[in-house]
């Protein structure tokens, strides 16, 4: 079976969607969905949906992760750390448009599966580990970009304090239910936030799994 038909609606659609950033689109295009999702669902890869991953996790909706890597302002020499790794999806998108994604799964299995991605893909600029993101990366503070990509009960202040003068972090905020989109940007001044959507993620959970798996 082949995709592409179904690739080129959907990045129509984004483009419908208000997604106007044409490098967004061309790694979208780029990168190959198919892989990220389980085999079973394998032909709804290219549908507008988010879908589950192991471990009762989700790989987002394509649109959330395109308006999230475009609300970014992403630049070629960026430095991006995620925070929810998951299938790995985000993280591939976005390592093509900067020079390196950092990104932290608190679930072992699901990143042995990324990473089994990036390296079927070549995508030889994305650093991973496991551990809880919470606490973010320190050894490789500051990040131009921050990335999270599971919902935080209140802004992560501990991420925002890893993020460089000039820096932009994406965050969905918020409990089940009533969750917003929010950028924070930071200047000589301090942190401005902006609230940019209402969305759904799984919760930013606080620490590892028991089982260690
Ligand atoms: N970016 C992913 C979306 C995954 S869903 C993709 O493109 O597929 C959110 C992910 O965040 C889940 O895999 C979940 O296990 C992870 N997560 C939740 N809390 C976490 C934490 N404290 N540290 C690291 N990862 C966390």
């Amino acid at each position: 079976m082949t995709y592409e038909a179904n690739k080129i609606r959907l990045i129509m659609e984004l483009r419908r969607q208000g997604i106007t950033d044409k490098r967004v689109l061309g790694a979208v295009e780029r990168v190959p969905r198919e892989l990220f999702v389980p085999e079973a669902l394998r032909s709804e890869a290219y549908d507008n949906m988010p879908l589950p991953i192991c471990q009762g996790q989700t790989i987002s909706q394509p649109f959330i992760v395109a308006y999230m890597t475009q609300a970014l302002r992403l630049g070629p020499r960026d430095r991006v750390l995620e925070i929810g790794t998951g299938s790995g999806y985000q993280a591939a998108v976005l390592s093509k448009l900067c020079r390196r994604v950092c990104t932290i799964e608190r679930y072992r299995s699901l990143l042995i599966q990324a990473e089994a991605c990036f390296t079927a893909l070549k995508l030889h600029n994305i650093t991973t580990r496991l551990g809880d993101g919470n606490r973010g990366w320190p050894e490789l503070a500051p990040f131009a970009r921050i990335i999270v990509t599971a919902a935080a009960p209140q802004m992560p202040v501990t991420l925002a304090d890893q993020l460089d003068e000039g820096g932009i972090m994406v965050v969905p905020v918020g409990p089940p239910g009533d969750q917003t989109l929010i950028r924070l940007t930071r200047d000589s001044d301090g942190f401005h936030e902006e609230a940019l959507l209402a969305v759904r993620f799984v919760p930013l959970v606080a620490g590892m799994p028991l089982d260690r798996k």
